[in-house]
């Protein structure tokens, strides 16, 4: 009944309530207890069932052979039974064959049909026997290729993957919707789905779906060009196909374990997208074959090694609010500590206070948490089931927790303000900004030892950085000679970083490295910038309004221009070299950088660019030379390609920064 209802909530309405985590272990539960007793076993028990009956509102579309599922391995162990099973079935052809292992995208199936080449229709997985048709909104998914490479076979084919939804653009979507009183996506999943089982294509059109293939099918009795799973994925790529990064062949499955390791202890948190395990396969389809399907339900040549959940339920003690550099209140979460993929998460981020009421959470309730990589844990939502009526919603505090200000909050921002520049609050996120690498860049001091400065009462404010000395440090625990002096050489060093560096230190609103950069180069001191009206600073190329009100409200208020004396006591560099090198390749060149792209980060990017004499500003207007875009590029294209502003990629990038005169062609 239970996991009846989840799948209900989790396959039709894209809305799930339960954790996968939590689902699993309840699936695995009924499934041994319906081995042990098997008069218990339903025929309608889920463990004979593939995802949900199709919606009704969507055609229906045949499968050409049954879309499957995938039998489970929690551990290794679990991988090795697995391959002991084979090996009874199959004995030395398991050997002869090998595996192949693949990411398990964590989106939804999707079968795309093509005949002759061409995508004639697309189908979700429904209930393996018959899915959705959803090819109008199929076609608007730009990775979904409409006509297959010559290559391809021309008869009727289908080509099998996963519609996925990137991480970049989900909290960006959430954070819209919750603004527009829409409600939230619990996870990437579900918004790949949802978006893909839409009713009119024009919104699927406007989420950023991408697709993956893994498999293909044909009509039964016709050949397919390939013998092993490897050459499969190796012909989707030469159909254009996009096929997912970092698969791999093993002859073995010690060497499947070791790969599976890696990705999820390291892969796993640079992707841009989910995953919630790996997909090991035996390689040879003619083995496939014989190997066959167990219980019409899964393959038995195929296997989900499931990683450790990165989601976990627990209780919501509270909500607290933390006050951030520039004094944006950042709401958090106290949970009751819970350990996710080894890591014991007792606090999670709640973003601000519209995401908060978008989600319903209330203080008390019981919520899924997860943990994904390195990314700070998150609340994906409350599970109102377990509500008991004692729950209390929460509002942001109309004055700052920290010094009692009363708050602003700025039209079209959904962040909330304390705008007391001498909030103490303030402080320690101050402090480790200010030191952090894109600012002054002084090795050594991490958010403990920052901690433990302030904690001492040695350090305020960043003035106080530069008066530290030996005997202080050496005064504190965890310091010892070399130490002491390492730290105190940084702070000295730092000293001599440049005015971009030291705007970008000082945490004005809405001033980041490039707004720093542009301001520094413009005006040349700090007494300049200073000094500067908001008319002057906008006077500034790539500079708007709420960056000059920013600035001037910075150094306007008293506490400010303290700081800034404190640090002119000490010596610091208040000027920026002329870096821009003249006749360098994009010498007087305005360059924006969208997307993620392929190698560089984008402050590596920015660097590159100009060190070259270019100028990297945030958005992209007619006096715009050139638009740099990477995966999953989106409005700032969009603009580009309508302002018919030049477009190139990182590796054309690369080539002109390198060529002694930039080529606009
Ligand atoms: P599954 O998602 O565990 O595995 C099968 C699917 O993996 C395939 O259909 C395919 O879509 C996908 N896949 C991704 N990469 C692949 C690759 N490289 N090769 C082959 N397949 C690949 O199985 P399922 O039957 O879709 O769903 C069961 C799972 O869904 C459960 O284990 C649970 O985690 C989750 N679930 C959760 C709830 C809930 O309430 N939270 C409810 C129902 C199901």
């Amino acid at each position: 009944m239970i996991l009846t209802r989840a799948s209900h909530e989790y396959y039709v309405l894209d809305s799930p309530t339960m954790s996968d985590a939590e689902y699993d272990r309840l699936f695995r539960e009924l499934q041994e207890l319906e081995q042990n007793f098997p008069e218990c076993l339903a025929p309608d028990s889920p463990t004979l069932r593939i995802g949900a009956e199709p919606q009704s509102q969507l055609a229906k579309h045949d499968h050409l052979q049954p879309m499957l599922s995938l039998g489970n391995a929690f551990d290794d162990e679990e991988l090795r039974a697995w391959e002991e099973r084979l090996v009874r079935l199959a004995g030395g052809d398991v050997a002869k064959s090998g595996y192949t292992a693949e990411l398990k995208i964590d989106g939804t199936a999707v079968a795309l049909t093509y005949e002759n080449q061409l995508f004639v229709k697309g189908a979700t997985r429904g209930n393996g026997i018959i899915g959705e048709d959803v090819t109008v909104n199929l076609r608007t998914v730009r990775d979904v290729p409409l006509r297959l490479h010559e290559s391809a076979p021309k008869g009727r084919i289908e080509v099998r993957g996963e519609i996925y939804f990137p991480f970049a653009r989900f909290e960006e979507m959430n954070e819209a919707r919750a603004r527009a009183g829409d409600p939230v996506f619990a996870n990437p999943r579900n918004a790949a789905a949802g978006s893909l089982r839409m009713l009119d294509p024009a919104i699927t059109a406007s989420r950023p779906l991408r697709f993956f293939g893994y498999s293909v099918a044909a009509p039964d009795g016709e050949e397919l060009p390939f013998e092993t799973q490897t050459e499969l994925l190796d012909a989707l790529v030469q159909w254009g196909v996009p096929v997912a990064p970092h698969r791999m062949r093993a002859k073995t499955l010690a060497e499947v374990e070791k790969w599976a390791y890696d990705l999820e202890h390291n892969i796993r948190s640079e992707l841009n997208f989910a995953i919630d395990g790996a997909v090991v396969k035996v390689d040879s389809l003619r083995l496939q074959d014989e190997l066959g399907v167990v219980g019409g339900r899964e393959p038995r040549w195929a296997i989900a090694r499931k990683f450790a959940p990165d989601i976990a339920e627990t209780k919501l003690l509270a909500i607290e609010v933390n006050v951030g550099r520039t004094g944006a209140l950042n709401p958090f979460a106290v949970l009751e500590p819970v350990e996710i993929g080894g890591v014991i998460v007792k606090l999670a981020t709640l973003h601000n206070e519209d995401l908060v009421i978008a989600k319903d959470l209330r203080v008390g309730d019981w919520v899924q948490v997860k943990r994904a990589g390195e990314v700070i844990p998150q609340i994906i939502a409350p599970i109102p089931d377990k509500r008991t009526g004692s729950e209390k919603p929460w509002r942001m505090p109309k004055k700052c927790p920290v010094c009692g200000t009363p708050v602003t909050r700025e039209e079209d921002e959904a962040a909330i303000y304390c705008p007391n520049i001498a909030c103490p609050g303030r402080q320690l996120e101050g402090l480790v900004h200010f030191t952090s690498r894109g600012a002054m860049d002084i090795r050594g001091l991490s958010y403990a030892r920052i901690q433990q400065l302030v904690e001492e009462g040695l350090v305020k404010d960043p003035g106080d950085l530069y008066g530290l000395t030996r005997d202080q440090l050496l005064g504190l625990e965890g310091y010892a000679d070399k130490g002491a002096d390492a730290l105190i050489a940084a702070i000295q060093t730092s000293k001599s970083q440049p005015l971009s560096r030291l705007l970008n230190a000082l945490g004005i609103r809405h001033v980041g490295s490039i707004a720093a950069q542009l301001l520094a180069q413009h005006f040349g001191t700090l007494d300049a910038v200073m000094s500067a009206s908001a008319d002057d600073i906008l006077n500034v190329r790539g500079i708007g309004s709420t960056i000059a009100n920013g600035v001037v409200a910075y150094f306007s208020n008293p506490a400010g221009r303290a700081l800034v004396e404190k640090l002119r006591s000490h010596g610091l560099t208040f000027t920026e070299p002329r870096a821009v090198a003249a006749g360098g390749a994009l010498s007087g060149k305005t360059v924006v950088i969208t997307g993620t792209l392929p190698t560089l980060s984008r402050s590596k990017a920015t660097a590159i660019i100009e060190a070259a004499g270019g100028r990297v500003t945030g958005s992209v207007s007619k006096s715009t030379d050139f638009l740099v875009a990477g995966e999953d590029a989106g409005s700032k294209l969009e603009k580009a390609k309508t302002l018919g502003v030049e477009v190139i990629d990182e590796a054309e990038l690369l080539r002109r920064v390198k060529s002694p005169a930039t080529s606009s062609a």
